[in-house]
């Protein structure tokens, strides 16, 4: 079963390889994905810009999030909410980078408290970055 592709199919999004390798990295590693580690796996085969343009188009399709770095870069992660769609992400989970490995990844169990803003902000996002070190580091 090539799970790649009948997400694509679900999202209304015609295949191309790089769609279809580079939502295949993201169901197969379990912890999230910089654009730097995507040209890692296949600079050779698609330059940074069709890289960067499906990232994009990934996101406002709803099929990965963002994952905001403590360095200050961003790095993307599956949704794996049924409630995220064009343009509309609903996420409330905490992200965990471990300062060993590096990896980041999504605490689907782990909900950030409801935070309230004063009069005249209005809430769009919310990014919570938790560091430490991970199961397999202290192992
Ligand atoms: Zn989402
Ligand atoms: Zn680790
Ligand atoms: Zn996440």
């Amino acid at each position: 079963m090539n799970l790649s592709k009948n997400t694509l199919k679900e999202f209304d999004l015609r295949h191309t390889g790089c769609r279809e390798d580079i939502l295949a990295s993201f169901q197969t590693y379990s912890h999230a994905l910089s654009h730097g580690d995507l040209e890692n796996l296949f600079g050779e085969r698609f330059d940074r810009v069709t890289i960067y343009r499906t990232l994009k188009t990934f996101v406002e399709k709803g099929i990965i999030h963002k994952v905001l770095d403590d360095e200050g870069g961003t790095k993307y992660a599956l949704c794996r909410s049924t409630e995220c769609s064009h343009e509309e992400h609903h996420h409330d989970h905490v992200h965990f980078k471990c300062v060993s490995c590096g990896n980041t990844t999504c605490l689907e169990s782990v909900h950030i408290p409801k935070i309230s803003l004063p009069d005249g902000y209005k809430l769009s996002e919310i990014n919570m970055l938790m560091q430490g070190t991970c199961p397999v580091c202290n192992a």
